[in-house]
């Protein structure tokens, strides 16, 4: 448009065109040199387009233009300082960050505004972080398999169970893992809170498995005592089987048992047990006070106190025959007494070298002790 022409009509009308946009001044210049313009207006165009250029620079400002989704936002001085506010908001959160997802990245187009049209930097971030999805990643500390909590860093894990597993017990069951976890959600804790809360669980878990144990050393007990009790009653049936034959015979005499109970046979004859020494009878354990009654009929040689064997009745049957009864409570009979297999002629007792109340029985041929378990079915 401001090329100008050697054509002298043609100049004339281009100054016409200037004339109809005002610049007036230029008109007598031109007129008196139409034969030389080649140069000057060209100057004159530079320094209309300077001219421009200044007011232009002094009324507008360049700014961006921020466009997210199709949705203009405002304007912004500088992408690269809107791109870094980006890039801190990303980098400043508390933990761990996956990803951050921002659905639509900001678009910028470059426009001229007035210099007084204020940019919105602030609320562009904001809308743009609003609009922002982000993953975080914690570590979540497994107990058996179980998550517990999280932290947010894999070394505040690892350090969490070293901690936990420095002095575990063995044989608690308390199995220590780290799992990643990603949410939209913050979950993690601090490293203490998360520690405070697992011991917890692992003293617990201490107490249950010591509980635990100390109920399984009672059930042992049990078991112990019942498998004795269960010994002594099968003892106690073996006894009482032998009690309800109760009879037998010696050189044709016959014998009847000495108790009408069911006693217990706590020591046979020839044991030496903790003795030391032979055991000359049997010994038939029951209750304190029950009746003795001679194995056969005779007559009573001995009632009274013989040293370790307590109070002590003697029955002779005749044929060199006698019979013993140790360690009684009392004596029914004395020295000269005719008794039958029906005379009680004692009570079970403790007297004597005895650790609870049996009788001692004995039978003598000849004045040596004989096994009465050979006699006596
Ligand atoms: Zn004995």
């Amino acid at each position: 448009m401001f090329a100008i022409s050697k054509n002298k009509e043609y100049n004339n009308a281009y100054v016409t065109i200037l004339r109809r946009k005002g610049v007036n001044f230029i008109l007598e210049g031109l007129r008196k040199h139409t034969k030389d313009i080649d140069f000057k207006p060209l100057g004159i165009t530079l320094l209309s387009i300077l001219f421009l250029g200044t007011v232009t620079f002094i009324k507008y400002k360049p700014v961006y233009t921020v466009t997210v989704s199709g949705e203009a936002l405002g304007y912004v001085n500088s992408k690269e300082e809107l791109n870094k506010n980006l890039n801190d908001y990303i980098n400043h959160r508390e933990g761990t960050i996956a990803s951050i997802e921002i659905a639509n990245m900001p678009e910028y187009k470059l426009e001229l505004v007035g210099r007084k049209q204020a940019t919105q930097e602030k609320r562009i971030l904001e809308k743009i972080e609003d609009s922002s999805v982000i993953t975080y990643k914690t570590y979540a500390i497994t107990v058996n398999g179980e998550k517990v909590n999280e932290v947010n860093t894999q070394i505040e894990a690892e350090s969490i169970v070293s901690n936990l597993q420095s002095d575990l017990k063995e044989g608690v069951e308390f199995n220590l893992g780290i799992a990643e976890v990603l949410s939209t959600e913050q979950n993690g804790i601090s490293q203490d809170s998360a520690f405070e809360v697992l011991n917890g669980m692992k003293l617990a878990k201490t107490q249950e498995y010591e509980a635990e144990q100390a109920r399984l050393e009672q059930e042992r007990i049990a078991r112990e005592r019942a498998a004795r009790l269960e010994q002594s009653r099968r003892a106690a049936i073996a006894a009482a089987q032998v009690g309800s034959y109760g009879s037998g015979n010696i050189g044709g005499m016959n014998l009847s048992y000495p108790l009408r109970t069911s006693p217990l046979i706590t020591s046979r004859f020839g044991e030496y047990g903790s003795r030391r020494y032979m055991h000359t009878g049997l010994d038939l354990a029951t209750q304190m006070g029950t009746a003795i009654y001679p194995i056969a009929s005779g007559t009573v040689i001995f009632a009274g106190w013989d040293g370790s064997y307590g109070n002590k009745v003697v029955v002779d049957h005749g044929n060199g025959v006698q019979s013993w009864y140790a360690h009684c409570n009392s004596i029914n009979v004395g020295v000269g007494t005719e008794v039958t297999t029906d005379t009680c002629i004692a009570a079970v007792g403790s007297t004597g070298n005895s650790t609870g109340p049996h009788l001692h029985l004995e039978i003598r041929i000849n004045g040596s002790a004989v096994n009465p378990q050979n006699y006596l079915y």
